[in-house]
Protein backbone atom coordinates (compact mmCIF):
# COMPACT_ATOMS: atom_id res chain seq x y z
CA UNK A 1 0.00 0.00 0.00
CA UNK A 2 3.03 2.16 0.58
CA UNK A 3 4.12 4.60 -2.65
CA UNK A 4 7.46 6.16 -2.56
CA UNK A 5 5.90 8.74 0.22
CA UNK A 6 6.73 8.71 3.40
CA UNK A 7 3.84 7.60 5.52
CA UNK A 8 4.01 9.86 8.60
CA UNK A 9 1.87 11.38 11.16
CA UNK A 10 1.89 12.67 14.70
CA UNK A 11 -0.57 14.15 17.49
CA UNK A 12 -2.58 17.17 17.55
CA UNK A 13 -0.23 19.38 19.16
CA UNK A 14 2.70 18.19 17.28
CA UNK A 15 4.56 17.00 20.48
CA UNK A 16 4.28 13.37 18.88
CA UNK A 17 5.68 12.58 15.64
CA UNK A 18 5.89 9.08 14.54
CA UNK A 19 6.82 7.50 10.75
CA UNK A 20 5.47 4.08 9.44
CA UNK A 21 7.38 2.40 6.64
CA UNK A 22 4.62 -0.58 5.35
CA UNK A 23 1.23 -0.65 6.22
CA UNK A 24 -0.51 -4.68 6.23
CA UNK A 25 -4.23 -3.82 6.84
CA UNK A 26 -6.32 -1.12 7.54
CA UNK A 27 -9.88 -1.95 9.76
CA UNK A 28 -12.64 -0.40 11.34
CA UNK A 29 -12.88 -1.12 14.95
CA UNK A 30 -16.50 -0.63 16.80
CA UNK A 31 -15.47 -2.07 20.39
CA UNK A 32 -16.69 -0.08 23.05
CA UNK A 33 -13.33 0.77 24.53
CA UNK A 34 -11.76 2.15 21.43
CA UNK A 35 -15.04 4.42 21.06
CA UNK A 36 -15.14 5.55 25.04
CA UNK A 37 -10.64 6.58 24.44
CA UNK A 38 -10.98 7.91 21.10
CA UNK A 39 -14.82 10.29 21.56
CA UNK A 40 -15.78 8.94 17.85
CA UNK A 41 -18.03 5.99 16.51
CA UNK A 42 -15.47 4.25 15.25
CA UNK A 43 -11.68 4.10 15.22
CA UNK A 44 -9.68 3.20 11.81
CA UNK A 45 -6.76 1.46 12.73
CA UNK A 46 -3.68 1.03 10.56
CA UNK A 47 -2.24 -2.52 10.94
CA UNK A 48 2.01 -2.46 11.34
CA UNK A 49 4.88 -4.57 11.92
CA UNK A 50 6.39 -3.32 14.95
CA UNK A 51 9.67 -2.57 13.04
CA UNK A 52 7.76 -0.57 10.86
CA UNK A 53 6.61 1.57 13.48
CA UNK A 54 8.96 4.56 14.65
CA UNK A 55 8.18 7.59 16.90
CA UNK A 56 10.61 10.51 15.32
CA UNK A 57 9.44 12.94 18.12
CA UNK A 58 8.33 13.19 21.50
CA UNK A 59 8.16 9.93 23.92
CA UNK A 60 3.84 8.83 24.31
CA UNK A 61 2.28 8.45 27.55
CA UNK A 62 1.04 4.54 28.00
CA UNK A 63 -2.49 3.39 29.19
CA UNK A 64 -2.98 -0.74 30.41
CA UNK A 65 -6.71 -0.29 28.77
CA UNK A 66 -7.49 -3.82 29.73
CA UNK A 67 -5.58 -6.81 30.47
CA UNK A 68 -4.99 -7.37 26.51
CA UNK A 69 -2.96 -4.25 25.78
CA UNK A 70 -2.17 -1.17 25.97
CA UNK A 71 -2.75 2.24 24.16
CA UNK A 72 0.14 5.06 23.64
CA UNK A 73 -1.25 8.59 23.27
CA UNK A 74 0.23 11.79 23.82
CA UNK A 75 0.45 13.04 27.49
CA UNK A 76 0.27 16.91 26.46
CA UNK A 77 -2.73 16.75 23.79
CA UNK A 78 -4.64 13.32 24.73
CA UNK A 79 -4.49 12.06 20.73
CA UNK A 80 -4.67 8.28 20.51
CA UNK A 81 -1.73 7.26 18.62
CA UNK A 82 -1.19 3.56 18.83
CA UNK A 83 -2.57 0.32 20.45
CA UNK A 84 -0.42 -2.69 21.37
CA UNK A 85 -1.95 -6.31 21.82
CA UNK A 86 -0.67 -8.41 23.67
CA UNK A 87 -2.03 -11.09 21.39
CA UNK A 88 -0.22 -9.47 18.53
CA UNK A 89 3.16 -9.17 19.78
CA UNK A 90 4.57 -8.14 16.51
CA UNK A 91 2.05 -5.46 15.66
CA UNK A 92 1.51 -2.09 16.44
CA UNK A 93 -2.12 -0.64 15.13
CA UNK A 94 -2.17 2.91 14.50
CA UNK A 95 -4.65 5.26 14.35
CA UNK A 96 -5.30 6.49 10.97
CA UNK A 97 -6.43 10.06 11.60
CA UNK A 98 -3.44 10.51 13.79
CA UNK A 99 -2.05 10.38 10.29
CA UNK A 100 -0.37 13.22 7.67
CA UNK A 101 -2.84 11.84 4.99
CA UNK A 102 -5.67 9.95 6.02
CA UNK A 103 -6.55 10.19 2.75
CA UNK A 104 -4.24 7.88 0.80
CA UNK A 105 -5.89 4.58 2.94
CA UNK A 106 -8.87 2.84 3.24
CA UNK A 107 -10.50 0.44 5.69
CA UNK A 108 -11.05 -3.23 4.01
CA UNK A 109 -12.17 -4.85 7.31
CA UNK A 110 -14.75 -3.98 10.34
CA UNK A 111 -13.93 -5.64 13.58
CA UNK A 112 -16.07 -6.00 16.49
CA UNK A 113 -19.01 -5.41 14.59
CA UNK A 114 -21.36 -6.34 17.12
CA UNK A 115 -20.66 -3.33 18.98
CA UNK A 116 -21.26 -1.15 15.92
CA UNK A 117 -23.44 1.93 16.06
CA UNK A 118 -26.53 0.84 13.96
CA UNK A 119 -26.06 4.12 11.98
CA UNK A 120 -21.89 3.72 11.40
CA UNK A 121 -21.63 2.37 8.17
CA UNK A 122 -19.28 -0.49 7.58
CA UNK A 123 -16.60 -0.55 4.50
CA UNK A 124 -16.37 -4.69 5.20
CA UNK A 125 -18.92 -6.36 2.52
CA UNK A 126 -18.29 -9.91 4.26
CA UNK A 127 -20.89 -11.38 6.74
CA UNK A 128 -20.04 -10.49 10.12
CA UNK A 129 -17.87 -13.09 11.90
CA UNK A 130 -17.18 -10.90 15.00
ZN1 LIG B 1 0.14 16.16 21.46
ZN1 LIG C 1 -11.36 -1.42 19.35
Amino acid sequence: MAGAVDITGGCFCGALRYRIDRVEQVANCHCSMCRRISGAPLVTWLVVSREAFTYTSGEPAHLQSSERGERDFCAACGTPIACRLIAQPDHVDVTLGSLDHPDCFTPALDVHRRSRLPWVPVADRRPPHR
